[in-house]
């Protein structure tokens, strides 16, 4: 079943990506092809010799001295600003702890207690990632508000007099649909609310731009595009204006002006600090830190195009190998509308078809109860791999299950 052809172009593309050094930086081999960076990110080779110091140096020699001396104390808004630099958002407004979940929280009851008079009402979009829904249910609980399900896309007209906060994925984790954020994020602002951006399958695969289009409040993962590690801490932004107002339903004393002050009274500090909880995870956070010096110099822009260049291309071979009928693509064909990974609707067997392809060395995932997903990590995923895999996806499909 293969087409030559493909095969050639894909060699041809490669020579010219502007990004292919990065992949060397990884620790991938050539044997197998990995389309599950949009779950967990691949390891990039510094991460391990960083961490190796991190724990005979920093902890087994320096141990209490490292607090300081090895910046750990700060290190939850030095990894923020970097982390910051990717998702568009200047210096001093993202904080890196805790998990998404965790964020999402702190994020939603934050926005509702900044809201006027009279706002009770809590978007939630249809298709988010599940945490995301169960959270801002709780957190509306709490603050004595109803939440409203609504399309990510109709979140713009959704929003009213009532809305205190609507939280949105950037990027469908199901379809790989990418959202509205500048319209999304005007529109709601327009109606005097705020939105709770998720970021988790957009930065590092996409340029955000927070500050840009004046977003409020954001979380995200780090652990997928951004290659943290498996659990590697989350992040929170909110923008600089809003940190005064920012009240947060988990005032540990990490977040205190002056947590070594050990006052019973809470005073909390200001800036992105203000977002902490409690202790950050030192060796996860550390990691992430070693991680993320893969994107010291990248153009995001570069990145964006070699993303849709990647699924693009995946969407041609598909349609070239697959055999007639077995797929249906479920991320859209528009650029606009296109986050850096596809899902394919397998009606018969999808579980058995990714379990076979895995088999064969292309590693995917499967989403019940039909949905076959590849992600697309600019930074080390080639063309060569993408052909590949698409290939024995057509072998596969065209087999016996
Ligand atoms: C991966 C993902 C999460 C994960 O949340 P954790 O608290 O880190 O487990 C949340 N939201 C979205 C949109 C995701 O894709």
């Amino acid at each position: 079943m293969s087409d030559g052809a493909l095969a050639d172009e894909a060699g041809a593309l490669d020579a010219a990506d502007p990004l292919r050094a990065k992949r060397a930086e990884f620790a991938l081999d050539d044997d197998t092809v990995y389309l599950d960076g949009n779950s967990l990110g691949a390891l990039p080779r510094a991460v391990a010799g960083r961490l190796a110091d991190v724990v005979e140096r920093e902890w087994g020699r320096l141990r209490i001295r490292s607090w300081a001396e090895s910046g750990w104390w700060t290190a939850p808004e030095r990894v923020g600003d970097r982390v910051g630099r990717l998702v568009g958002a200047g210096p001093g407004q993202v904080v890196v702890g805790d998990s998404t979940s965790v964020n999402v929280f702190k994020a939603v009851v934050a926005a509702v207690r900044m809201a006027g008079e009279g706002r009770d009402e809590v978007l939630v979009d249809a298709a988010t990632f599940p945490t995301d829904g169960y959270l801002a249910g709780s957190a509306a609980r709490m603050t004595g508000c109803r939440v409203r399900v609504v399309e990510a896309a109709a979140m713009a007209a959704a929003a009213g007099p009532r809305t205190a906060v609507a939280v949105a994925n950037h990027v469908d984790y199901r379809t790989g649909r990418l959202h509205d954020l500048p319209g999304t994020t005007a529109a709601v602002r327009a109606a005097g609310a705020r939105v709770v951006w998720d970021l988790c399958h957009s930065a590092g695969a996409l340029p955000v731009g927070l500050d840009a289009h004046g977003v409020d409040l954001a979380v995200g993962c780090t652990y997928k595009y951004l290659n943290g590690g498996p659990g590697a801490p989350a992040y929170l932004y909110v923008r600089r204006e809003l940190q005064p107002r920012f009240d947060s339903p988990l005032p540990g004393w990490n977040s205190h002006a002056d947590p070594f002050g050990m006052s019973s009274a809470y005073a909390p500090a200001e800036g992105a600090a203000r977002g902490r909880v409690g202790t950050p995870d030192i060796l996860s956070l550390l990691a992430l830190d070693a991680a993320l010096d893969v994107w010291d110099g990248v153009p995001l822009p570069a990145v964006r195009a070699k993303s849709l260049a990647l699924t693009d291309f995946f969407l041609r071979c598909v349609g070239a190998y697959v055999p007639e009928g077995t797929v249906e693509p479920l991320t859209p064909a528009a650029h606009a509308e296109r986050g850096s990974q596809v899902s394919l609707r397998c009606a018969a067997g999808a579980g058995e078809a990714m379990a076979e392809l895995i088999r064969r060395g292309v590693t995917g995932d499967f989403r019940r109860p039909d949905v076959l997903r590849f992600g697309f990590a600019p930074l080390y995923t080639t063309f060569t791999e993408t052909e590949r895999a698409a290939r024995v996806l057509g072998e596969v499909l065209a087999g016996p299950l």
